[in-house]
């Protein structure tokens, strides 16, 4: 008998819902027997318990302890602070884990195979903000020798576990000697347990450049928060957009799946968005619960559609909707399995 999963689902904003009715498709293909449990944050959960983080919405998670979420919106310096922030710093969701790879057919790059690392918890991301006198502001950027090792630690240990060859701490430690110094710090002294790991370090604006003009030099990126977050996209545009690239913010007791890319209200509700990193994002899901078979046909099945050139959206430069690429990949890993 196969086993079954409690997961609980946050559609989100904007083009969340439908990117997620795409993903639904591919969970029915893959046969695996999951019941979604609908949550609600952020603008919905205003709109039905008025409240952004509803009581019922982490109960919910917590039950589960496995979710999978379509992006948040989050009012622009204005307004309620990040939901995606919050429920990753209350569930101690440390690791963000975002692979990054070229697709034949659509990146620019053909071999990028980059995973990056992201610390979830802390940094500019604490969200302590105060103003000092009027005109003056001031944004405090924690780190901590804790939250850095347990993000290195578990960067070494993806690393070992995937059979990755290096990883590569991204700072900018000769402006910011003591904060980002400390993560260096923590981060070469873990690096010392993996001697069959290679450790190298680079600055972040170099980085920036070096990922543009040669990405195949990197294997694991570990990075702080901010610049996680900003390498991620840049790292998106090598191999295609924001469109294809999965993620998974992963603590101790709960896990959290959402892809990249945010809510797109440019494109919301037109049918056009690409749902392949919410399908993909359930690939490292699957993964995660130790469904190999199913995780790997739904990356492969992404992998053929991409290749056979038949199915675009329009962020591919294709005219295809949102449900004619789900229901192509659906039918993919149907074949494929
Ligand atoms: P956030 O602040 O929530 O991370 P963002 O500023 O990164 O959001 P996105 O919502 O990710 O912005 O959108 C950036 C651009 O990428 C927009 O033009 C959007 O339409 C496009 N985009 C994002 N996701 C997709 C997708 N799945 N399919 C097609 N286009 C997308």
């Amino acid at each position: 008998m196969a086993k079954s999963y409690s997961i609980t689902l946050i559609e989100g904003d904007g083009i969340g819902p439908e990117i997620c009715a795409e993903m639904k498709k591919v969970v029915k293909a893959t046969g695996i027997p999951i019941q979604f449990f609908p949550a609600f944050t952020g603008q919905t959960g205003i709109e039905k318990f008025n409240d952004t983080l509803p009581d019922q919405t982490l109960s919910l998670i917590k039950k589960h302890r496995v979710a999978i979420k379509g992006p948040l919106m989050t009012p622009i310096a204005k307004g309620f602070g990040s939901i995606n922030v919050l429920l990753r710093k209350k569930l101690e969701l440390f690791a963000n884990v975002r692979p990054v790879r070229s697709y034949p057919g659509v990146s620019k790059y053909p071999n990028v195979d980059i995973v990056i690392m992201r610390e979830n918890t802390e940094d500019l991301y604490s969200g302590i903000e105060h103003e000092i006198a009027p005109g003056v502001v001031e944004s405090i950027k924690v780190i901590t020798r804790d939250a850095s090792t347990r993000i290195a630690k578990y960067a070494f240990e993806y690393a070992k576990r995937h059979k990755r060859k290096k990883v590569t701490s991204i700072h900018k430690a000769n402006i910011m000697k003591l904060s980002d110094g400390l993560f260096l710090d923590c981060a070469r002294g873990v690096s010392k347990s993996y001697p069959g790991i290679e450790y190298t370090e680079m600055i972040v604006d170099n980085a920036c450049m070096q990922l543009v003009t040669n990405p195949s030099q990197f294997d694991v990126l570990l990075l702080e928060n901010l610049y996680g977050d900003i390498v991620s996209d840049l790292c998106a545009g090598l191999v295609g957009g924001l469109g294809l690239v999965p993620g998974g913010n992963i603590g101790k007791k709960y896990a959290i799946f959402e892809s990249v890319h945010g809510s797109a209200p440019d494109i919301a509700g037109k049918g056009v968005a690409n749902p392949i990193a919410i399908i993909l994002t359930l690939g490292m899901m699957l993964e995660f619960l130790e469904e190999n078979k199913a995780s790997q046909a739904v990356q492969q099945a992404v992998a053929n559609i991409l290749k056979a050139k038949k199915f675009r959206t329009p962020d591919l430069g294709g005219k295809h909707s949102t449900s004619e690429m789900g229901d192509a990949i659906a039918a993919e890993v149907k074949k494929i399995l």
